[in-house]
């Protein structure tokens, strides 16, 4: 049986630090996909529809990851009816670990079957973290490094409607 995971994330917006995840994590499994879905306690940079576009354009040199979006249900219910059995996190301090310890035994309550699946952040991209990234942007400061191609593209594009 195919091996598929689910990457979960509001990507908002995609950074190195996730692709970087996304690229070790499709080594794992048969088929990753990666879940573009609205955290209701985060403030959106990009709209959802830009989000999953720009997901989509920064993973396309990876044969077996998609990309999809769902508004408005469980991460669980979304991995059912992808076939997903299992749910890829990154981890990038001991502040992510204590997150993602509560989101994950939570999940393994809601699905006994569904397996959630951990990696370290590569240290080159542990401090990076959208919220971060999007403090600076804010202030117009230099991103570049930390920001997959058509992300950064798109942000140049944003500002420039802003400026104008
Ligand atoms: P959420 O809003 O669900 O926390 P994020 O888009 O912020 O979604 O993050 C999705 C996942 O990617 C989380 O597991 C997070 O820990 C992980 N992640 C975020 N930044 C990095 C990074 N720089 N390196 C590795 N993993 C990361």
């Amino acid at each position: 049986m195919k091996r598929i995971a689910l990457f979960p994330g509001s990507f908002d917006p995609l950074t190195m630090g996730h692709l970087d995840t996304i690229e070790r994590g499709a080594q794992l499994f048969d088929e990753l996909i990666v879940g573009v879905f609205v955290n209701t306690s985060k403030k959106s940079l990009f709209s959802g529809e830009e989000r999953l576009a720009l997901v989509k354009e920064s993973v396309a040199h990876i044969e077996n990851v998609r990309v999809i979006t769902q508004a408005r249900k469980l991460t669980v219910e979304v991995a059912e009816d992808l076939g997903a059995k299992f749910l890829l996190r990154g981890i990038r301090s001991i502040k992510d670990y204590e997150y993602e310890k509560e989101i994950a035994l939570m999940n393994k309550h809601l699905d006994s079957q569904l397996e959630s699946v951990f990696l370290l952040a590569s240290p080159k991209y542990s401090h990076v973290s959208s919220s971060i990234l999007k403090e600076i942007i804010i202030f117009d400061g230099d991103v570049k490094d930390y920001l997959p191609k058509p992300v950064y593209e798109a942000l140049e594009k944003k500002r420039e409607q802003i400026e104008k």
